[in-house]
C-alpha cells in the first residue's frame, strides 16, 4: 500500500502543478460518453468510437490488469503575455494557447515516466504502471474530477476553481493501492453561468456539458482533414489552430496564472497570415517542429490560414491566395479559391483557374467563389 502523500510530493517535485489520486473505478460518465459517440458528435475522431477503445474506457482492467489507483496530474500552460489586440488582429492567424510553445507531450511524458519509475522502484519491483498523455482510452476529465482536481464545466473542460482550465492532464495507472484517496470534487460549479455557451463562435454546444465536435473550431482546424463546411468558415474568424473562446470567457480563468512553461513570442501565438500562406513543407517543418502544430502538417495549416485570410477583409492578402490557386494540394487550392471569393479577387483570375482545374472538389469551390 502506497502513501498517497509521498506520491503527491514526488509528482510536485517533478514539476507538475497539481496532483490527485482516485480509485480505479469505472467513470460515472460512461453513459454520457456512449451517447455522445452514438450521436456521431465525435466527428471523424474514429479512435473515440472504436469498440476496443470503448471497452477499455468501461473497464480499466483492460488497460492494466488489477489496476487499483489512478494518479492524475496537471501542468499549467497559460501564458498571459500576449495582448488581446495582437491575438485578434485580422492580419494574424491565432493559435490556441496550449500550442504556443513546446509540445506538451514532450514535457509531460518524461515527467510521468519518472513518476512511474519512482512508484515501481518504491514498490520493490512488484508494482505495475501505465502512463498516458492523451493517448489512453480513458475518460481522463472524469477521473480527474473524482481525484479532486476540479469539476467539468458546461464547456466540457476540467476547471480548477482556483486555477481555471488552462492546464494539461496526464495520468498514471497502477495496480498498487494507496492508503488514502482524494475526495471527488463537486460535480459542477457553473451555477447559472452560461457564458461559454453564448460565446462559442460556431454554436458547438447543443446543450450544456455536451460538445458537438463537428462544429468546434478546435476539431475543424486540428482533427478534421477534409474540406471545412462552408457555413462554418466565416464563424472561424482568425483561428488557425484550435480555439480558446469557451475557456477565455470562463470566469474561473480570471484566476489563471502565467505559466513558466512557455516564454512566448508573439509570432508563436499569432503568426502573420501572410507568413502562413507562404509555408511550404520544408519551412513548415522548420518552423513548427517540436510544437503540437507539427502533427497537422503543412496543408491543413495553410487550409486554415486561407480561411483566416478570407475572413480578414484584407485585400493585400489576395496576391498570396492567388498563388495558392496553383498549389499541389487540392485542399489548399479549394480553400484559397473560397478566400479569393471572400476578398473579391477578379472573376477573370478565378475563371482562368477553373479552366485548368481537374479536381472536382476544387472546381466546386471555384464555382461557389464565382457565384459569391
Ligand atoms: S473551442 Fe471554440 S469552437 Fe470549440 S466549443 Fe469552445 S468556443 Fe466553441
Ligand atoms: S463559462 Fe460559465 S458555464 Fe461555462 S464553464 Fe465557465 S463557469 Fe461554467
Amino acid at each position: 500500500v502506497f502513501a498517497a502523500e509521498a506520491i503527491k510530493a514526488q509528482a510536485l517535485a517533478l514539476g507538475f502543478n497539481t496532483v490527485g489520486i482516485t480509485r480505479a473505478a469505472p467513470s460515472a460518465r460512461l453513459q454520457a460518453y456512449r451517447a455522445w459517440v452514438g450521436a456521431g458528435q465525435h466527428g471523424e475522431m474514429g479512435y473515440m468510437a472504436r469498440p476496443d477503445r470503448q471497452s477499455r474506457r468501461a473497464d480499466l482492467n483492460m488497460i492494466l490488469p488489477g489496476v487499483q489507483s489512478i494518479i492524475m496530474v496537471g501542468l499549467d500552460y497559460h501564458a498571459l503575455n500576449v495582448p488581446t489586440t495582437v491575438l485578434n488582429d485580422p492580419a494574424r492567424g491565432r493559435i490556441a494557447a496550449y500550442a504556443w510553445g513546446v509540445d506538451y507531450h514532450d514535457v509531460m511524458l518524461p515527467r510521468l515516466e519518472a513518476l512511474a519509475a519512482w512508484v515501481a522502484a518504491s514498490g520493490g519491483g512488484d508494482v505495475h504502471t501505465r502512463v498516458y498523455v492523451d493517448t489512453g482510452a480513458i475518460l481522463e476529465r472524469s477521473h480527474a474530477q473524482t481525484a479532486g482536481l476540479g469539476f467539468i464545466g458546461k464547456n466540457t473542460m476540467l476547471i480548477a476553481p482556483r486555477g481555471g482550465s488552462y492546464f494539461f492532464l496526464g495520468e498514471l495507472l497502477t495496480d498498487a493501492p494507496c492508503d488514502v484517496y482524494d475526495t471527488p470534487h463537486r460535480e459542477t460549479m457553473c451555477g447559472s453561468c452560461s457564458q461559454c455557451q453564448g460565446a462559442c463562435p460556431t454554436a458547438a454546444f447543443p446543450s450544456p456539458y455536451v460538445l458537438d465536435a463537428r462544429r468546434c473550431i478546435s476539431y475543424l482546424t486540428i482533427e478534421y482533414k477534409g474540406t471545412i463546411p462552408h457555413d462554418l468558415r466565416a464563424r472561424m474568424g482568425n483561428w488557425v489552430y484550435g480555439c480558446d473562446v469557451c475557456q477565455d470567457v470562463c470566469p474561473f480563468n480570471r484566476f489563471a496564472l502565467p505559466s513558466p512553461l512557455f516564454d512566448v513570442a508573439i509570432a508563436q501565438a499569432a503568426p502573420a497570415i501572410t507568413d502562413l500562406l507562404t509555408l511550404d513543407t520544408w519551412s513548415f517543418t522548420a518552423r513548427f517542429m517540436g510544437t503540437p502544430i507539427a502533427r497537422i502538417g503543412r496543408d491543413r495549416l495553410v487550409r486554415n490560414a486561407c480561411i483566416a485570410a478570407g475572413n480578414s477583409g484584407l485585400r493585400e492578402l489576395a496576391g498570396r491566395l492567388e498563388t495558392l490557386l496553383d498549389d499541389p494540394s487540392p485542399l489548399v487550392r479549394g480553400h484559397s479559391a473560397w478566400a479569393c471569393g471572400q476578398l473579391g479577387v477578379s472573376h477573370d483570375r478565378l475563371r482562368q483557374t477553373l479552366n485548368k482545374e481537374t479536381n472536382t472538389d476544387v472546381i466546386e469551390e471555384i464555382r461557389a467563389a464565382l457565384g459569391a
